[in-house]
C-alpha cells in the first residue's frame, strides 16, 4: 500500500511516500526556521500561509522523486494534532481534498506517535515491547511501547521539555534559534569541570524529569559571570584613569562554551540515567529514542555506552527524522491504514483538527 504522509503541525512542511512493501520511497521537507527567526519564535499565521505555499509543490516533488503519480497513492496520512490549528488545517484540508478526489482513505495521525515510531523506519528495527524516550521541543516522556497504539506513560517532565531547556539556554547565551544544535556546537569547545549545574530529580526514584530549575541555574550562572566580568572591566578602567561607564557586554566565547558544556552534561546525564531506570523497572532490554533532542551527539554517546554495558540495545532515527518530518507521519499512518484495511474512512465531508490531543487516547488499530 502506497501512503502519502503530510506533516504541517508547526513550522515544517514535510511530505513523504511510504510503501508498506518497499519502505520509504521519497521524502522532502521545507523548514520555516529562517522565516520565524526574526520574531524569536513561531508566528502561527505566517506558518499557516507558508504551509499553503509549500504543500503541493513538495507533494509533486516526492512523487517525481519516487517515479509515481497521484493516481498511484492508495492512502493518505496527515498530522491531525497536536499543533497549531491553522497549520494543522492546511495539511488536513489537502489530505481531505486528495482523499475525495482520488477515492482513497485518509487517516489523521498523532504527531507524537509519528515521532515515537520514527526509529522503526531504519534498518533492523527493534521488536515490541520496548522503552521509548521521546525528547522534543514540547515533550520529554518515557513510555512502555507494547504495540502500535499501546503506549503506557512511565514518566514525564513536571515543567519544561528537554528541547525547550536547550532553546532557553541558547537564548540566555545569546545563541540562535533553534537552540539545541547551537548549544551542542559550542559545547564541543567547552572545558569540563569549570562550572557545576544541578541534576534535578536524578535520584528521585521515579521516572519524571524537571528542567526548569536547570534553566534558572543557567540564568544565575550567566548573571554571575556577567557581574564578575563587569567588575574586572571597572577595575581596569579605574586603574587606567577612565570613567566607569560600561558598554553593554556579553560573555566571552570560552565562558559560553563552558556553560553550554555543563548544561549539556546535566541534561544528557538526567536523560540517560532515567532511561536505564525505565529499562530496569520494566524488565525490558530495548530502548528507542526520538524527537529533536534525540539528534544530540553527546546524548547518543552516553546512551550507547550505558546500554551496551547492561546488554541492552538502543535505536535512533537518522538525524533528519529526529525533528519534524513527513516520513514519520507516512510511516505511522501506513502501519495503521494497513491494520485497518477497509475500515479506514474516506475523508470527504467535514474534517477536524486536534490542536490538543493526549497520546494516551490512542488505541491499537
Ligand atoms: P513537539 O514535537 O513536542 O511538538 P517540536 O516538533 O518542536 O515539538 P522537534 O522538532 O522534535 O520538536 O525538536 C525540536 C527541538 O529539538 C528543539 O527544542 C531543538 O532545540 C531540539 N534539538 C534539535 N537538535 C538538537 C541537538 N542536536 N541537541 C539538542 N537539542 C536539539
Ligand atoms: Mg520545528
Ligand atoms: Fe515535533
Amino acid at each position: 500500500m502506497l501512503v502519502l504522509g503530510i506533516e504541517s503541525s508547526c513550522d515544517e512542511t514535510g511530505i513523504a511516500l511510504y510503501d508498506t512493501e518497499q519502505g520509504l520511497l521519497a521524502h522532502a521537507l521545507h523548514s520555516q526556521v529562517e522565516m520565524h527567526a526574526d520574531y524569536g519564535g513561531v508566528v502561527p499565521e505566517l506558518a499557516s500561509r507558508d504551509h499553503i505555499r509549500r504543500v503541493l509543490p513538495l507533494t509533486q516533488h516526492v512523487l517525481t522523486q519516487a517515479g509515481r503519480t497521484l493516481q498511484d497513492i492508495e492512502g493518505i496520512a496527515y498530522t491531525q494534532g497536536p499543533g497549531l490549528s491553522g497549520a494543522l488545517l492546511v495539511g488536513t484540508s489537502v489530505a481531505a481534498s486528495l482523499s475525495f478526489a482520488l477515492g482513497v482513505p485518509a487517516l489523521g495521525v498523532h504527531h507524537l506517535e509519528g515521532h515515537l515510531l520514527a526509529p522503526l523506519l531504519e534498518q533492523n528495527p527493534p521488536a515490541f515491547p520496548f522503552v521509548a524516550l521521546l525528547v522534543s521541543g514540547g515533550h520529554s516522556q518515557l513510555m512502555r511501547v507494547s504495540a502500535i497504539g499501546d503506549y503506557e506513560l512511565l514518566g514525564d517532565t513536571l515543567d519544561d521539555a528537554a528541547g525547550e531547556a536547550f532553546d532557553k539556554t541558547a537564548k540566555l547565551l545569546g545563541l540562535g534559534y533553534p537552540g539545541g544544535p547551537a548549544v551542542a556546537k559550542i559545547a564541543a569547545k567547552g572545558v569540563p569541570g569549570r562550572f557545576k549545574l544541578p541534576r534535578p530529580l536524578l535520584h528521585s526514584g521515579d521516572l519524571n524529569f524537571s528542567f526548569s530549575g536547570l534553566k534558572t541555574a543557567v540564568l544565575t550562572l550567566v548573571n554571575e559571570q556577567l557581574r564578575s566580568a563587569r567588575a574586572q572591566l571597572d577595575h581596569a578602567n579605574m586603574n587606567s584613569g577612565q570613567d566607569g561607564i560600561v558598554e553593554p557586554m556579553a560573555l566571552d566565547e570560552q565562558t559560553k562554551a563552558d556553560i553550554a558544556y555543563e548544561f549539556q552534561e546535566a541534561v544528557t546525564e538526567l536523560l540517560s540515567q532515567k532511561c536505564m531506570d525505565a529499562l530496569r523497572k520494566t524488565g525490558l532490554s530495548r530502548l528507542i529514542v526520538s524527537g529533536g533532542v534525540g539528534a544530540n551527539t553527546r546524548l547518543r554517546e552516553r546512551l550507547n555506552q550505558v546500554t551496551s554495558k547492561r546488554g541492552c540495545s538502543v535505536n535512533y532515527p537518522r538525524l533528519e527524522f529526529c525533528t519534524d518530518n513527513g516520513a514519520m507521519i507516512a510511516f505511522a499512518g501506513a502501519m495503521r491504514l494497513k491494520a485497518l484495511k477497509a475500515e479506514a474512512s474516506h475523508l470527504s465531508g467535514t474534517f477536524t483538527v486536534r490542536p490538543r490531543w493526549d497520546l494516551a487516547e490512542l488505541q491499537t488499530p
